[in-house]
């Protein structure tokens, strides 16, 4: 049997960084599968809130099962503390096994309609997808990712001050790079690229111009 020839994007970024944005430009341009893995974890997380449950990892298992990306869509996935939630159970190595599976299928078995696979997250670079050709750290300063946020949570009308999403921010960043398991890190294979001061499509042409130059070197042709 041949193998299919996929394109792999990796893509690892703190919160708010504008990786969500970017990837998904990304996904559009070259025509790749998207997958926010931060929503998988939200998804979890929210499973599991306001829920008084013994066995939580067997109740998560449960919930995987049903996980589509139609469901990461969801909007109430999108509040502070969700995130919170879900930086805090994805630091079990038992949690992140349970959505291993979920990634993989998703990065290196796209449907047939796409050329391939696009991924961000934590950990995509060196544990879900670690042999994609192309790899990215997208990152900007802490006072910039919370300003955007900031802004984001205001307006899906969410009660929040500055104050508290800088505060939320800095402590899952510590919490992210420090943790056991699948830190957040920037391997030596990533092209970083900082987004401060930088638009949406400033960070996307960026990506862009490494991509296509790999692609042309090795095809031949641009896409
Ligand atoms: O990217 P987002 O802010 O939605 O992610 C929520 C939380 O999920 C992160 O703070 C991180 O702890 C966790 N996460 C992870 N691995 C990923 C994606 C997200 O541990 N690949």
């Amino acid at each position: 049997m041949k193998l299919r020839k996929i394109i792999k994007v990796a893509i690892d970024s703190p919160s708010a960084a504008g990786a969500g944005s970017i990837s998904r430009k990304i996904a559009k341009h070259y025509n790749l599968i998207y997958c926010d893995t931060g929503k998988i974890y939200r998804l979890l997380a929210y499973a599991l809130m306001g829920k008084k449950i013994n066995n939580k990892i067997k109740y998560l298992k449960k919930v995987s099962q049903k996980i589509n990306l139609k469901k990461l869509q969801n909007k109430n996935l999108l509040n502070n503390e969700v995130a919170y939630v879900a930086s805090q159970i994805s630091k079990d190595i038992k949690v992140r096994k349970i959505v291993l599976k979920f990634q993989k299928k998703i990065a290196y078995n796209p449907p047939k309609k796409y050329n391939g696979s696009c991924l961000d997250g934590r950990d995509i670079t060196h544990v879900i997808v670690p042999d994609a050709e192309f790899k990215f750290y997208i990152t900007a300063n802490l006072i910039e990712r919370s300003k955007r946020r900031f802004k984001e949570l205001k307006k899906l009308g969410q009660k929040v001050s500055f104050k508290e999403v800088l505060k939320s921010m800095r402590n899952r960043d510590q919490s992210d790079k420090t943790r056991r398991h699948s830190k957040l890190k920037i391997t030596k294979d990533s092209h970083l690229i900082n987004t401060t001061g930088l638009t949406i499509k400033g960070g996307f042409l960026k990506i862009k111009k490494i991509m296509d130059k790999k692609l042309k070197e090795k095809n031949g042709r641009n896409i």
